[in-house]
């Protein structure tokens, strides 16, 4: 299948001019809510690690990844997984490590990943 059709048919949008007005309509998460993506209240650390190595594995098949992962870095998204990062993995990318120059090194290895 062409990937014009099928990226078409994910959006359902009827123009294909309307799929590059909003790169969300092809989001692999559009229908998940937030579940996945962001931190419950009262959520452990093991959870919060199940979590989120859930939602990376869906952002890692998003057709639209690279515009949600600009996007968060732009508008400084704090919380959630935007983009296949964590909030924390993004502020390292726009800001560099700490002023001590110490990064976490969990961090470090999944940016060298990218
Ligand atoms: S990269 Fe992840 S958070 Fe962003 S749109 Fe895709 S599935 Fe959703």
């Amino acid at each position: 299948m062409e990937i014009r059709t099928r990226l078409m048919e994910l959006s359902g949008r009827k123009r294909w001019s309307d799929f590059f007005t909003d790169w969300r309509v092809a989001a692999n998460c559009t229908d998940l809510g937030d579940y996945y993506f962001f931190a419950r209240d009262g959520e452990q650390a093991s959870e919060r690690e199940k979590r989120e190595c859930a939602a990376k594995s869906i952002c890692a098949e998003c057709l639209v990844l690279d515009h949600c992962r600009r996007y968060a870095l732009d508008t400084a998204q704090s919380h959630g997984i935007w983009g296949g990062l964590t909030g924390s993995e993004r502020r390292l990318l726009r800001d560099g490590p700490d002023s001590d120059g110490i990064a976490d090194n969990s961090i470090i290895q999944v940016l060298n990943t990218i």
